[in-house]
């Protein structure tokens, strides 16, 4: 499949894709169950199926039938011919019973239905499974989505908390596609100037000077940051903050856990690996999911456990060596002078090297000890003192932007474009500035600039990513 993406590749993907089929809806029992079905001319098999012509965009009631006219269930079947549908091609949408064996069924019975020939219709070339994110993908090819929306749209179903849902859903509502898009048809102006200017030499500084290219190149450049700083923002709302919490024993560190879990805690998330609740759990600070592993719980274990637990904790390992953040905590009735004693400079050894280390005092309550520098946190996972300063340390270690408003989701692709754009237009701009401007590395800054950010929306999307990016989608999505 090319990725042709944008108005000219309308109905690409649509006119040479087999139809596709999946149960649209999540595993397990529920009131609603989906099956949905794309690809061209869908007409027939709607009629084998439901025995009566859809009309488009209307709700029908009645029987789902099988080969010999019986029915599988009763319900409302939808038909969306091309291209006002999701995809952009004919879509039709069976919703039965939510029962995963009356779906089986139902995904069965359009299978077949697609070799029957339908009142003499044309059979259906090969509908088939679809893989994850298939449809989400034709709704990309076929100019539905750009790519930054496609991606909102797996991000909006994975979202963790209600801040990272909302800022999901104005993404995909395209509020990030179109600073970038305003961005990328500034730089295009920018190309045309630059590339007129290559044609004819001899005027060529009077002539960007009077285009006030080196002004319009400042405003993209800081354009571009504000949308990477939103962008930041919208990352950290989709990833979350990694947390390691360390001390010694009884110091209180599932008690702080509890604490700051509050009624906070989040639609757990695990982090690959560490699926063990008491290794790992995610809650949240003002809508920013937030990771902790508990080092405790491996300590415990590496003597235990058989070779898949030994896995489980080598993994873990491996996950507190990519943290943001470590929550060192001491007790503060026990702390007699400031500076670590052995145990806790054997715990300091252990962490990942680099890491942001975080000393937090708790029992603040038992109002006790010499206590270390005044600027240290004291908190009491008892009383709840000191945690709001807690939660806001730990949010600004982050990078998080309390109160920033219109955020939407972004993901480290998304980051890793606009910096190389920005990277360019850096160029660009001290290439401007100098006094003799080499023309064509100008130009070519500008394209490349350009070009990474076609990348976030996909106007420049090679396949292997376009794999990357829906592979990962749900079925049925
Ligand atoms: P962990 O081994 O580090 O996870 O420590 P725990 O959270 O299990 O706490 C150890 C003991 O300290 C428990 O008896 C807790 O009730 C107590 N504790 C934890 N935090 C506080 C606190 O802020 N103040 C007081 N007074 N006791 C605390």
């Amino acid at each position: 499949m090319t990725a042709g993406h944008g108005v000219d590749s309308i109905g690409a993907a649509g006119r040479g894709a087999d139809p596709i089929v999946a149960v649209a809806t999540a595993a397990g029992r529920g009131a609603v169950g989906i099956v949905r079905v794309s690809g061209r001319g869908l007409g027939a098999l709607a009629r084998a199926i439901c025995a009566r012509d859809l009309q488009p965009r209307h709700a029908h009631y009645g029987a789902f039938l099988d080969a010999h006219g019986a029915p599988i269930d009763h319900g409302l079947a939808l038909f969306f011919p091309a291209p006002h549908s999701y995809t952009g091609e004919d879509v039709l949408e069976l919703q039965a019973h939510g029962g995963p064996v009356l779906l089986q069924l139902l995904l069965a019975r359009c299978l077949e239905a697609a070799q029957e020939r339908i009142d003499g219709a044309e059979r259906l070339p090969r509908l088939r499974l679809a893989r994850p994110g298939e449809f989400t993908e034709r709704a990309f090819l076929n100019g539905k989505l750009d790519l930054a929306q496609a991606e909102a749209v797996a991000d909006l179903i994975d979202a963790s908390t209600e801040a990272a849902a909302r800022s999901a859903g104005r993404a995909l509502a395209g509020a990030f596609s179109h600073e970038v898009t305003r961005l990328h048809d500034e730089l295009v102006g920018l190309r045309v100037l630059v590339e007129a200017t290559l044609d004819f030499p001899e005027e060529e500084i009077d002539f960007l000077e009077r285009a006030d290219a080196a002004g319009r190149l400042a405003r993209v450049d800081a354009a571009l940051d504000a949308t990477l700083a939103r962008a930041k923002q919208g990352a950290l709302l989709r990833e979350g903050l990694k947390i390691v919490l360390a001390g010694q024993p009884n110091v209180g560190k599932s008690s702080l856990l509890n604490a700051l879990a509050g009624a906070e805690l989040a639609i757990v998330t695990p982090i690959p690996g560490t699926t063990r609740d008491r290794i790992a759990q995610s809650l949240q600070i003002d809508g920013v999911p937030l990771h902790v592993i508990d080092t405790a719980g491996l300590r415990a274990d590496t003597q235990a456990g058989d070779d898949v637990e030994r896995e489980g904790i080598a993994r873990s390992w491996a996950a507190i060596a990519e943290s943001d953040a470590v929550l060192f905590v001491h007790d503060l009735s026990r702390v007699g002078e400031p500076g670590y004693d052995a145990a806790e400079r054997a715990i300091a050894a252990s962490l990942p090297a680099g890491a942001a280390v975080i000393d937090v005092f708790n029992k603040l309550d038992l109002g006790r000890g010499a206590g270390p520098a005044a600027e240290a946190l004291r908190i009491s996972a008892k009383d709840g003192r000191g945690l709001d300063a807690l939660r806001r340390r730990l949010l600004e270690q982050a990078g998080w932007q309390p109160g920033a408003e219109d955020v939407f989701v972004a993901r480290g692709r998304h980051l890793e474009a606009l910096r190389r754009s920005a990277a360019h237009i850096a160029s660009a701009r001290a290439m401007l500035a100098g006094g003799q401007v080499p023309l064509e590395l100008l130009a070519e800054d500008l394209r490349a600039a350009h070009d990474a950010l076609g990348a976030i929306t996909g106007r420049v999307a090679p396949d292997d990513l376009l794999g990357l990016i829906f592979g990962r989608f749900c079925i049925g999505k």
